[in-house]
């Protein structure tokens, strides 16, 4: 997750307002990835507004966290996301916000 480099809490709270901001960047990460269902082995596919994805053929659609680690999270993408945030961010960074 390179766009977490050099940013404070700040910049990523701001980045991140809500879960389908989380979503769009695993989205936009996906994307650069070949695409293949995991269900079907299917290739195209359609982009929805809650940035699953939706088979051509069969109309299967994926969440946007499929195969990620934020699948199945209990507690929202976007927490999910801050705690990678402060796991990956070292104790100085904090030290600048406050
Ligand atoms: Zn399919």
């Amino acid at each position: 997750m390179y766009i977490f480099k050099s940013q404070n809490l700040l910049e990523f709270s701001y980045r991140f307002k809500v879960d389908e901001d989380c979503k769009e960047y695993i989205a936009l990460l996906k994307a650069k990835i070949p695409f293949k269902y995991t269900r079907c082995n299917h290739r195209d596919c359609q982009t929805r507004t809650d940035f699953s994805r939706q088979c051509n053929i069969c109309i299967y659609t994926e969440s946007a966290t499929v195969e990620t680690l934020f699948r199945k999270v209990k507690y929202g993408v976007r927490k999910a996301f801050f705690i990678c945030f402060e796991m990956s961010t070292p104790q100085k960074a904090y030290q600048q916000v406050i």
